[in-house]
This record gives C-alpha cells, structure tokens and sequence, in this order.
C-alpha cells in the first residue's frame, strides 16, 4: 500500500466544540452573531493593530486591499514575478468599479497593470533592492508575499515605499502567526491580508481576513466590501466560530511546526536548500530550492518518488511571466531568479509539521533514500 501523508484539518476538539455551540445558540443561522465580530477583535488583538476585518477569501482580501489603497485602473502595481497567480489575476479583474480619483492626464487604461520585480537569490522572496527602481509616477502599490516559510524584507520595503508614496499589501496567507523583524507577519503593510482557505494554518475552509493600523484605509476595505447593509462577500458566524480556538492556540501550533522544521532541517542533503532562513518564520509550506543537477533527478521526477514515499511534496508557483503575454505586465529588470523558482522550487505541505519528531524524521529518511537511490 502507498503510504499517504497526513490530511488535514487534523480533527481539534476545541473546534468541533466551538462548531457544536453554534450551532446550538443558533449563531450558524444568523447574519450577525458573536462569532465574526469576536474573530475580528481577536485578529486584531493577535496582531496588535487597531483594525481587522473579515471576508470571503484571501483573494478579496487582496483585492479589498488594493481599493483600500486606492488602485484603480491605469495604475501600476509592484509584485514579484515569483508570487501567488490569483494576486496578478486580481490586478487585471481591477478595472470595473474604480474608486481612484481622475488624474491630470488620466487616459482610461484596461485594468490595473501588474510590474514585476525579481525575487532574491538566496531564499526566492520578493527582491527589495530592486523595488526603487520599478516605481513611476504610476505606481499605487506594492504587493508583498511571504512565501513557502520564506519572509520578506519589510522593513526595507516600507522605506522605499513611504519616500515614494506608495501603499503595501503585505499578503500573509501563508505565514499568520510568524514574525517578521520583530512585528506579527500581515502588520507592516498598510494592508495585511491573510487566507482561511481549506490547505491554509488557520481554516474554515474558506475566508479571508485584512489587518489595517490605519482607520481610514480600513473605513475604505469596509466601503468597498459592502453592499448596503450588508457585506457581499462576507466570512459566515459558522466559519468564524470553527476559527476563534485555531487562532487561540495559533502560536503554541507555529512554535510547534518551527521546531519540526529544525529537526528536518538538520538532516537534509545540501541539494535541497530551504528558503526559510529567519527565525520566526511560519510554515503553510516549507519551500526549498531544488537543485536537480546535485539530486540527479528532475524536478517532476522528485515529487513523484516522494509522493510515493507518502511525503507531500509538490513544484512550487509558475513564475507569472513564464509563458503569458508580455502586455499583461510589465517587466522591472531582468527575472532570473524568479525563472529559477519557477523552474526549481518544490515545497513539502505543513500538516507533518503538525506531528512529532518521529514524523518528520521519516520525511528526512525518505528524502534520504530518494537521494540514495540517485547519488
Ligand atoms: C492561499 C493564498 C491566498 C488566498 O487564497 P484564497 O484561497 O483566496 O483564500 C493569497 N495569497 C497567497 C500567497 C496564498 O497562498
């Protein structure tokens, strides 16, 4: 038999409990109860900012971002050519309702225009010495990812940023709970979003979540997310009720995966690089770069042995110029290295890390015997 690796959600009392109360109180059926208003004071308070809110996806979260900050169409947005596809997707949808007041010399353009920057050599995170010189006088905002456990530069993002006058979304999906430069990930940003999607550390399946220290770019995300009294795509009570214990024991679950990945680290073969450098970081992945020359196999041909060794391994994102219309985007130096993420990155999902030393011990063997069986 194959062996599979682990599902998750893993089954949490506390959740099944809170899911059980709900529905007991009546919550589950009701526009507005306890639960969504809680997990948005509880968001906050996590990642002492003085606003979150709540919403049906991390990908309107981001979008809810960009129109807090005023992206409208015509206006170009930074991002790295090595990010998440629905991030750029969302620039190009941006073009309907456009919230950013006429310019002089404003000409009508199709959407929202997606630059993109290299990602750095060493962990494959969004290159911050190559923002400044992306920016123009079209530029509204910069999109920043923490991927695959990897971080990104905050601090000196937000100094170009501010001397520009440019607005951050600082996309935490795949790292609430980790610490950038001594702040929670998702509050460098003028917008911090993250994802309560089905794979995702904190899930209900689906929802979204932005954190805001600015009230009037939160009072803007609020306006836009809401259709007269009511919000049109909004996170239900049933769903904030399964996420308020997950949010509670959210920094005891990091400490625990991060320590997982030490372990796993130290036994790795240097053909596998990790991306994840920083301590405090938080692991939705745990990305490495892959060095098929060194293993001896492909990159495809890697996943599969260790997928069938019963490790979840999978090819990192596609690089978002690979393979699209050069008119989509425009290019803000040259994208070598996020070429070879798209190319080379292969990432091990989080729920092992959930586990014990044992478990991830096993993974280290496996990754071994593949190696072994190459080498
Ligand atoms: C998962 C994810 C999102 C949002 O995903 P949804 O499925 O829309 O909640 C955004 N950015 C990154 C980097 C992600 O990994």
């Amino acid at each position: 038999m194959t062996p599979t690796p682990p599902a998750w959600p893993i089954p949490d009392p506390d959740v099944h409990a809170a899911v059980a109360a709900a529905l007991a109180s009546g919550s589950w059926g009701q526009y507005h109860g306890e639960h969504v208003c809680a997990l948005e004071a509880e968001l906050a308070a996590f990642h002492q900012v003085p606003h979150a809110l709540t919403c049906a996806s991390g990908t309107v979260a981001v979008e809810a971002a960009l129109r807090a900050l005023r992206v409208g169409r015509g206006d170009e947005v930074v991002m790295a050519a090595y990010d998440y596809e629905s991030s750029f997707l969302t620039l190009h949808a941006i073009c309907t309702r456009d919230l950013s007041p006429a310019k002089p010399g404003f000409t009508a353009a199709p959407s929202a225009k997606p630059v993109l920057i290299d990602v750095r050599a060493d962990n494959w995170q969004l290159d911050e010495t190559k923002l400044e010189a992306a920016i123009t006088p079209q530029t509204k905002a910069v999109i920043c990812s923490h991927l695959h456990g990897g971080i990104v530069n905050m601090p000196a993002v937000m100094e170009v940023a501010r001397k520009h006058g440019v607005g951050v979304v600082e996309d935490a999906a795949q790292a609430p709970g980790a610490t950038v430069f001594g702040k929670p990930a998702g509050t460098w940003g003028d917008v911090g979003t993250l994802s309560f999607g089905g794979s995702k550390l904190l899930t209900a399946g689906r929802g979204g979540a932005l954190l805001f220290n600015d009230a009037a770019t939160h009072q803007r995300a609020k306006t836009y997310l809401h259709r007269g009294l009511q919000q049109w795509a909004p996170l239900s009570e049933l769903q904030a009720a399964a996420l308020r214990p997950q949010l509670r024991k959210l920094r005891e679950a990091t400490a625990h995966r991060a320590a997982r990945v030490g372990e796993l680290l130290a036994q790795l073969p240097s053909a596998l690089k990790p991306l994840a450098a920083s301590l405090g970081a938080a692991f939705y992945k745990l990305g490495f770069q892959y060095d098929p020359t060194a293993f001896g196999l492909s990159r495809e041909a890697f996943v599969k042995a260790m997928r069938a060794e019963g490790v979840a391994f999978d090819a990192g994102f596609k690089g978002l110029h690979v393979g699209r219309s050069p008119s989509r985007y425009r290019a803000a130096g040259d994208l070598t290295n996020a070429a070879a993420a798209h190319e080379r990155c292969v990432t091990l999902h989080h729920p092992v890390l959930s586990g014990a030393t044992s478990d991830v011990l096993q993974v280290a063997e496996a990754i071994a015997k593949v190696y072994r069986s190459q080498v």
